[in-house]
């Protein structure tokens, strides 16, 4: 169906929002222009909410957890950060794969069961996206992914 992005989003950010930490921050630096995308919403929420829970998860008590959509002209580039323990160079790649945890002792303690980004990684390609992370030990984690935009000239036709 097709859906304005940016509202969409925030409505999602809105609901981690209401039951953070006090301590967290959040940071939104969404476009404000809307911006349409041909998606399955109830798919890119499961997306949207296991990359959230996940900065929120492995952010340390006071961390900033950021938000950003920025658009080219054929596409959106959605990006969650955080301010957490980030992962070594050589896994960044490797925590897109099934049952794929940094740390299995720590992950065990976290619970969850390593498929969170597998399935999102599946939904993203099934929309024409990618999805990738880049990471610094000790500094955080910034998920991104896109989705192509709705083309323009299907808008404003009254
Ligand atoms: P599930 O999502 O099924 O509850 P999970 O969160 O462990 O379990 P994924 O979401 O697939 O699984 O993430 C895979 C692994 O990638 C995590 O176990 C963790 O080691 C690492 N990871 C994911 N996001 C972050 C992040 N923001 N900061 C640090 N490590 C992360
Ligand atoms: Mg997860």
């Amino acid at each position: 169906e097709r859906v304005e992005f940016i509202g969409f989003f925030n409505h999602i950010i809105d609901r981690f929002e209401m039951n953070k930490d006090e301590k967290m921050t959040f940071e939104r630096n969404l476009d404000t222009r809307n911006m349409y995308v041909w998606m399955d919403k109830d798919k890119i929420t499961q997306v949207l909410d296991n990359v959230i829970s996940n900065a929120i998860k492995y952010s340390p008590e006071g961390g900033t957890v950021r938000f950003d959509v920025h658009s080219t002209r054929k596409q959106l580039v959605v990006s969650v950060s955080d301010e957490g323990i980030g992962m070594p160079p050589d896994t960044v790649d490797k925590i897109f794969d099934r049952f794929y945890r940094v740390d299995k002792s720590r992950a065990r303690e976290m619970g969850g069961t390593g498929l969170g980004l597998a399935i999102a990684r599946e939904m993203i390609e099934a929309h024409h996206g990618k999805i990738w992370a880049r990471s610094k030990e000790g500094k955080g984690t910034t998920v991104y992914f896109t989705l192509p935009l709705m083309s323009q000239k299907r808008r404003g036709q009254s």
